[in-house]
Protein backbone atom coordinates (compact mmCIF):
# COMPACT_ATOMS: atom_id res chain seq x y z
CA UNK A 1 0.00 0.00 0.00
CA UNK A 2 0.83 3.49 -0.89
CA UNK A 3 0.01 5.97 1.82
CA UNK A 4 0.47 9.70 2.22
CA UNK A 5 0.35 11.09 5.72
CA UNK A 6 -0.93 14.19 5.63
CA UNK A 7 -0.75 17.17 7.76
CA UNK A 8 0.55 20.21 9.51
CA UNK A 9 4.38 20.68 10.90
CA UNK A 10 4.14 19.34 14.19
CA UNK A 11 1.09 17.27 13.55
CA UNK A 12 2.42 13.89 14.59
CA UNK A 13 3.05 12.20 10.98
CA UNK A 14 6.78 11.30 11.42
CA UNK A 15 5.74 9.60 15.26
CA UNK A 16 2.96 7.80 12.92
CA UNK A 17 5.09 7.15 10.05
CA UNK A 18 7.55 5.15 12.43
CA UNK A 19 4.85 2.91 13.97
CA UNK A 20 3.46 2.19 10.65
CA UNK A 21 6.69 1.16 9.00
CA UNK A 22 7.01 -1.20 12.20
CA UNK A 23 3.43 -2.43 11.72
CA UNK A 24 3.22 -3.23 8.37
CA UNK A 25 6.56 -2.71 6.39
CA UNK A 26 6.09 0.14 4.60
CA UNK A 27 9.46 2.28 4.79
CA UNK A 28 8.59 5.85 5.84
CA UNK A 29 9.86 8.18 3.09
CA UNK A 30 10.26 11.64 5.07
CA UNK A 31 11.59 14.07 2.91
CA UNK A 32 12.85 16.36 5.79
CA UNK A 33 14.85 13.47 7.37
CA UNK A 34 16.25 12.87 3.87
CA UNK A 35 17.08 17.17 3.40
CA UNK A 36 18.30 16.86 7.02
CA UNK A 37 20.72 13.47 6.26
CA UNK A 38 22.03 15.78 3.13
CA UNK A 39 22.44 19.04 5.78
CA UNK A 40 24.41 16.48 7.82
CA UNK A 41 26.58 15.16 5.15
CA UNK A 42 27.62 18.37 3.89
CA UNK A 43 26.32 17.34 0.34
CA UNK A 44 25.72 19.93 -2.01
CA UNK A 45 22.27 19.80 -2.19
CA UNK A 46 22.56 19.76 1.63
CA UNK A 47 24.22 23.18 0.94
CA UNK A 48 21.65 24.28 -1.26
CA UNK A 49 18.50 23.66 1.50
CA UNK A 50 19.86 24.76 4.80
CA UNK A 51 18.88 28.35 5.07
CA UNK A 52 15.36 27.28 3.19
CA UNK A 53 14.85 24.99 5.59
CA UNK A 54 16.14 26.97 8.59
CA UNK A 55 13.73 29.99 7.79
CA UNK A 56 11.02 26.76 6.97
CA UNK A 57 10.29 27.92 3.83
CA UNK A 58 10.02 24.72 0.72
CA UNK A 59 12.79 23.54 -0.83
CA UNK A 60 12.41 23.80 -4.91
CA UNK A 61 9.84 20.82 -6.30
CA UNK A 62 12.18 19.79 -8.54
CA UNK A 63 14.67 18.18 -5.28
CA UNK A 64 12.64 16.84 -3.43
CA UNK A 65 10.69 14.99 -6.17
CA UNK A 66 14.10 13.81 -7.46
CA UNK A 67 15.26 12.57 -3.62
CA UNK A 68 11.36 10.53 -3.66
CA UNK A 69 11.95 8.89 -6.79
CA UNK A 70 15.47 7.82 -5.82
CA UNK A 71 14.13 6.66 -2.91
CA UNK A 72 11.20 4.72 -3.84
CA UNK A 73 13.38 2.53 -6.35
CA UNK A 74 14.93 0.87 -3.27
CA UNK A 75 14.05 -2.67 -3.26
CA UNK A 76 12.60 -2.16 -0.07
CA UNK A 77 9.43 -0.02 -1.58
CA UNK A 78 8.04 -2.88 -3.49
CA UNK A 79 5.29 -3.53 -1.20
CA UNK A 80 4.41 0.09 -0.84
CA UNK A 81 5.29 3.29 1.42
CA UNK A 82 4.15 5.40 4.21
CA UNK A 83 4.92 9.31 2.45
CA UNK A 84 5.29 11.75 5.33
CA UNK A 85 5.91 15.20 4.35
CA UNK A 86 5.99 14.73 0.81
CA UNK A 87 4.00 16.05 -1.48
CA UNK A 88 3.54 19.68 -0.31
CA UNK A 89 2.53 21.27 -3.26
CA UNK A 90 0.43 20.54 -6.16
CA UNK A 91 3.32 20.04 -8.51
CA UNK A 92 4.85 17.69 -6.27
CA UNK A 93 1.41 16.08 -5.75
CA UNK A 94 1.22 15.27 -9.98
CA UNK A 95 4.62 14.56 -10.32
CA UNK A 96 4.06 11.78 -7.52
CA UNK A 97 1.21 10.57 -9.54
CA UNK A 98 3.08 10.48 -12.82
CA UNK A 99 5.77 8.73 -10.66
CA UNK A 100 3.73 5.85 -9.78
CA UNK A 101 1.63 5.19 -12.33
CA UNK A 102 5.33 4.82 -14.39
CA UNK A 103 5.55 2.22 -11.83
CA UNK A 104 2.11 0.75 -11.90
CA UNK A 105 1.68 2.03 -8.46
CA UNK A 106 -0.84 4.20 -6.94
CA UNK A 107 -1.89 6.12 -4.04
CA UNK A 108 -4.07 4.12 -1.97
CA UNK A 109 -4.79 6.14 0.82
CA UNK A 110 -4.26 10.30 2.34
CA UNK A 111 -4.60 10.03 5.97
CA UNK A 112 -4.83 13.77 7.21
CA UNK A 113 -3.58 14.60 10.99
CA UNK A 114 -6.01 16.94 12.20
CA UNK A 115 -4.53 19.38 14.94
CA UNK A 116 -5.47 22.81 15.64
CA UNK A 117 -2.86 25.71 15.60
CA UNK A 118 -2.75 26.61 19.23
CA UNK A 119 -1.85 22.62 20.01
CA UNK A 120 1.09 22.76 17.17
CA UNK A 121 2.18 25.96 19.11
CA UNK A 122 2.63 24.13 22.60
CA UNK A 123 3.97 20.93 21.36
CA UNK A 124 6.67 23.10 20.05
CA UNK A 125 7.18 25.00 23.36
CA UNK A 126 7.04 21.68 24.90
CA UNK A 127 9.71 20.41 22.97
CA UNK A 128 12.07 23.35 23.32
CA UNK A 129 10.82 22.73 27.54
CA UNK A 130 12.36 19.35 27.09
CA UNK A 131 15.36 19.63 25.40
CA UNK A 132 16.48 22.50 27.79
CA UNK A 133 16.69 24.04 24.04
CA UNK A 134 15.94 24.31 20.40
CA UNK A 135 17.06 20.94 18.73
CA UNK A 136 16.15 21.95 15.67
CA UNK A 137 16.93 25.52 14.10
CA UNK A 138 13.40 24.98 12.51
CA UNK A 139 11.54 23.93 15.53
CA UNK A 140 10.84 27.29 17.03
CA UNK A 141 7.47 29.00 18.11
CA UNK A 142 8.43 31.69 15.47
CA UNK A 143 9.74 29.43 12.38
CA UNK A 144 6.57 27.45 13.61
CA UNK A 145 4.09 30.53 12.51
CA UNK A 146 5.71 30.65 8.45
CA UNK A 147 5.87 26.78 8.52
CA UNK A 148 2.22 26.87 8.86
CA UNK A 149 1.79 29.86 6.90
CA UNK A 150 2.97 28.32 4.20
CA UNK A 151 1.53 25.05 4.91
CA UNK A 152 -1.93 26.79 4.52
CA UNK A 153 -0.79 28.46 1.49
CA UNK A 154 1.20 26.05 -0.72
CA UNK A 155 0.10 22.32 0.89
CA UNK A 156 -3.57 22.39 2.05
CA UNK A 157 -4.54 22.87 -1.30
CA UNK A 158 -3.80 19.96 -1.85
CA UNK A 159 -6.88 18.50 0.44
CA UNK A 160 -9.24 19.04 -2.08
CA UNK A 161 -7.33 17.03 -4.72
CA UNK A 162 -7.09 13.96 -2.77
CA UNK A 163 -10.64 14.30 -1.69
CA UNK A 164 -11.62 14.50 -5.34
CA UNK A 165 -9.96 11.37 -5.45
CA UNK A 166 -11.98 9.80 -3.22
CA UNK A 167 -8.56 8.94 -1.23
CA UNK A 168 -8.71 11.05 1.06
CA UNK A 169 -9.53 10.20 5.11
CA UNK A 170 -9.11 12.32 8.33
CA UNK A 171 -8.43 11.55 11.76
CA UNK A 172 -7.85 13.36 14.97
CA UNK A 173 -4.12 14.57 15.77
CA UNK A 174 -5.40 16.04 19.26
CA UNK A 175 -6.18 12.15 21.14
CA UNK A 176 -2.78 10.28 22.42
CA UNK A 177 -0.81 8.54 20.15
CA UNK A 178 -2.03 5.26 20.60
CA UNK A 179 -5.55 6.35 19.83
CA UNK A 180 -4.35 8.05 16.74
CA UNK A 181 -2.04 4.65 15.71
CA UNK A 182 -5.88 2.70 16.43
CA UNK A 183 -8.10 5.06 14.34
CA UNK A 184 -5.56 5.15 11.39
CA UNK A 185 -5.51 1.04 11.33
CA UNK A 186 -9.15 0.74 11.51
CA UNK A 187 -8.97 3.14 7.90
CA UNK A 188 -6.22 1.10 6.69
CA UNK A 189 -7.94 -2.00 7.14
CA UNK A 190 -11.37 -0.53 5.90
CA UNK A 191 -9.16 0.59 2.81
CA UNK A 192 -7.63 -2.73 2.28
CA UNK A 193 -11.35 -4.36 2.32
CA UNK A 194 -12.26 -2.33 0.10
CA UNK A 195 -9.22 -2.92 -2.75
P1 LIG B 1 9.69 18.26 7.81
O1 LIG B 1 10.68 17.48 8.58
O2 LIG B 1 8.81 17.40 6.95
O3 LIG B 1 8.87 19.20 8.65
O4 LIG B 1 10.50 19.16 6.78
C1 LIG B 1 11.45 20.10 7.24
C2 LIG B 1 11.73 21.12 6.13
O5 LIG B 1 12.28 20.46 4.98
C3 LIG B 1 10.51 21.87 5.60
O6 LIG B 1 10.15 22.99 6.40
C4 LIG B 1 11.01 22.28 4.22
O7 LIG B 1 11.92 23.35 4.30
C5 LIG B 1 11.79 21.05 3.79
N1 LIG B 1 10.93 20.06 3.11
C6 LIG B 1 10.62 18.81 3.55
N2 LIG B 1 9.81 18.18 2.70
C7 LIG B 1 9.58 19.06 1.69
C8 LIG B 1 8.79 19.01 0.51
N3 LIG B 1 8.06 17.94 0.20
N4 LIG B 1 8.79 20.12 -0.30
C9 LIG B 1 9.53 21.20 0.00
N5 LIG B 1 10.27 21.32 1.10
C10 LIG B 1 10.30 20.26 1.95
Amino acid sequence: MNLILFGPPGAGKGTQARVLTEGYGWPQLSTGDMLRAAIAAGTDLGKRCKAIMDAGDLVPDDIVVGIIAERYDQPDCKAGAVFDGFPRTPPQALALDDMLAQRGQKIDLVIELKVDDAILLSRVEQRIKEAGGVARADDTPETLKNRLAVYYKNTAPLLKFYSDQGKLVQVDGMVAIEKVTAAIAALISEAKAHA
